[in-house]
């Protein structure tokens, strides 16, 4: 087959939605120190590891995974707090779940809202999965401007609003008042995306099913199991029963039941990294502060912080961090709140002193 006619036939069959995407790009992990994608920077200890790989050791390779991934939901269920009456869902992270729940509502005219500047997936798996894709600009401080939300909920009637709580890439959790104003005026589902809930200070599961249209999901990726691809999500029978028809038989595999298994059992391992990184936050904060050439650093309920240097020089100080090894988020030109803004992880404290020279050399050279 010829080049031309495979390139007339992509242009034929493809969805113009996806042919005018952009795939997700993920830098390639390279020897740097890594503070762009919100991982938890600590790695288990040897003797941990060492009995993780025992654990594994005892997983049937050969045989499927249990498909419903009883013990693990059993386990999580217990130690999330799951109010009696809700539903756990598990998804291969919290990607796979928006998809699923976009897919449950999707049609001609179907719409996903969200504010923005938000999580850059919310858009692209509107997309994907054939709706339209609405969002509402952040006020002041990254706040939710609850007029223009409750007007646009009016307006585009979503069948789907997705809140992130905290917001990614702000690190700001929402007005509580008003993600319950919108609850209730939403005409269809609300998603609380609490991706960050284990670094913020409030949550609406306990509350899950006190609103008829309201999800909340969760994901073990931040907390330090990003490598597993693990995301819950909690709801009433109602919705979650409809869900489980659209989930793929086996999406949590065997290795990953088994490791999720594993880490609840030594879940002091990750509670006590949870609480570094909050104590760690505090001080990067302070310090990015005091570094000439950064001119705000906000308030951040999540495992990172979003900060603005000097006008112009927001993408020179990014290559110039990975110049001096150091890698972080550039998010200057993703949206026009985020003009000179750079989002960096928070890392272990060698890690995050290595980052505050380098961007302090950056911002002055
Ligand atoms: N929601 C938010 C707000 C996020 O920031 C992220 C990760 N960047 C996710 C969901 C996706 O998490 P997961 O790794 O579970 O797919």
């Amino acid at each position: 087959m010829s080049e031309s006619s495979r390139s007339a036939l992509v242009d034929a069959w493809v969805r113009p939605e996806v042919r005018a995407l952009k795939a997700y790009h993920v830098p390639p992990p390279a020897d740097v120190v890594k503070l762009d994608a919100m991982e938890n920077p600590w790695p288990w200890p040897g003797a941990l590891t060492s009995a993780w790989q025992q654990a594994l050791a005892e997983v049937a390779l050969n045989r499927y995974p249990d498909a419903g991934a009883t013990e693990l939901k059993q386990r999580l269920r217990k130690a999330m707090g799951v109010p009696e009456g809700a539903e756990l869902m598990l998804g291969n992270g919290s990607d796979e779940l928006i998809l699923l729940v976009n897919l449950l509502v999707a049609g001609p005219g179907r719409v996903v809202l969200t504010p923005a500047p938000g999580f850059a997936m919310y858009r692209i798996i509107a997309l994907n999965s054939g709706m339209a894709y609405r969002e509402v600009p952040l006020g002041e401080d990254f706040e939710l401007d609850e007029a223009a939300m409750l007007a646009a909920l009016r307006d585009a009637q979503p069948a789907v609003v997705y809140l992130a709580y905290p917001n990614n890439p702000t690190g700001n959790a929402f007005n509580r008042e008003t993600i319950t104003r919108i609850i209730h005026e939403a005409p269809g589902l609300v998603v609380v995306d609490e991706a960050y809930y284990a670094f913020a200070r409030d949550s609406f599961l306990p509350e899950v099913l006190e609103y008829p249209n309201l999800l909340v999901m969760r994901t073990v990726s931040k907390v330090g199991l990003a490598g597993l691809r693990l995301g819950l999500l909690v709801g009433h029978p109602d919705w979650l029963a409809e869900l489980e028809k659209l989930r793929l038989p086996y999406n949590i595999n065997a290795l990953t039941q088994a490791s999720a298994n594993f880490a609840l059992e030594h879940r002091a391992q990750l509670d006590k990294s949870v609480a570094d990184i909050i104590t760690e936050r505090g001080r990067l904060a302070e310090a990015l502060a005091t570094v000439p050439g950064v001119v705000r650093v906000w308030p951040s309920e999540a495992n990172f912080l979003t900060f603005r240097v000097s006008p112009g020089q927001a993408t020179a100080v990014h290559q110039g961090l990975q110049g001096r090894g150091v890698l972080i988020k550039n998010l200057h030109g993703s949206h026009p709140q985020l003009s000179d803004c750079l989002r960096v992880t928070v890392g272990q404290p060698g890690e995050n002193a290595r980052f505050l020279e380098a961007l302090t050399d950056a911002l002055s050279a």
